[in-house]
């Protein structure tokens, strides 16, 4: 495995950092940690979140509209804890996502407002979880749609040509993107400072999580095996590829 004491993030200068997931929760669950560590280092931190979540509840009586404006609040919420004001809601309905010509036009036009150096998004090959789960189709085609967005769609000029003549957004090159949410990781980042601020946002998730209590017990026993109860050690992983 990576080393973790290796410093990947050690960019010199403030870095212009874009997070595109699934569902509002999703940046909090796979990489709320390491988002309060770059927002804390001094980088900017965006994100673009693709479906409204608005079938994530068990509640009869709360439907998709509610859901959705319910579930953006939250996000907004939780994405201030880390020090992320900026979000772009695609609204596309949730668990229905797969990745065509539109989404990925979708993302290539956020991707080249923000013009990130560093993009992270999740990977589409996951069809199982570590922890022997499925993996939802929504992360799936999120992640494909955003991969094939950065290269070549955001790259050439001559993809989605619209986006350049009619709406000015020019050509951009995503110098790097890291991969959540995946099986072969090839970085490991020490989030050990901030994993008390991931617990703090995942608790805006209200409806999501059920019993907070317990979700922070769950995500405190996240340590890693040579933590001790005194000194618990706290880990994101990620596939990096640079491209620029
Ligand atoms: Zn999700």
């Amino acid at each position: 495995m990576p080393d973790p004491d290796k410093v990947p993030d050690g960019w010199e200068t403030p870095q212009n950092i874009l997070v595109v997931l699934a569902h509002p929760d999703d940046p909090e669950f796979f990489c709320g940690a390491t988002t309060a560590r770059w927002v804390r280092a001094g980088h900017h931190v965006s994100y673009c979140v693709v479906t409204c979540g608005d079938k994530g509840t068990k509640d009869l009586s709360i439907g998709p509209d509610k859901l959705c404006s319910i579930r953006q609040k939250e996000q907004r919420s939780a994405a201030k804890i880390l020090g992320v004001d900026d979000i772009k809601f695609l609204n596309y309905p949730d668990g229905y996502l797969t990745p065509d010509i539109n989404l990925r036009r979708d993302i290539t036009r956020v991707i080249r407002t923000i013009r990130p150096d560093i993009l992270v998004t999740c990977d589409p090959q996951t069809l199982f979880t570590a922890n022997a789960g499925l993996n939802h189709p929504d992360h799936r085609a999120a992640g494909q749609a955003t991969l094939d967005a950065v290269f070549p769609a955001a790259r050439d000029h001559l993809n989605f040509i619209e986006l350049w003549k009619d709406e000015k957004l020019g050509p951009h090159i995503v110098r790097e993107v890291w991969v959540c949410g995946t099986l072969e990781p090839d970085i490991i980042l020490d989030v050990t400072e901030t994993w008390e601020i991931k617990i703090q946002a995942l608790f805006e998730h209200t409806s999501q999580i059920g019993d907070p209590e317990k979700l922070a017990e769950r995500m405190r026993n996240r340590r890693t095996a040579d933590s001790t109860p005194e000194k618990p050690h706290y880990e994101e992983k990620f596939r990096r590829l640079i491209l620029g």
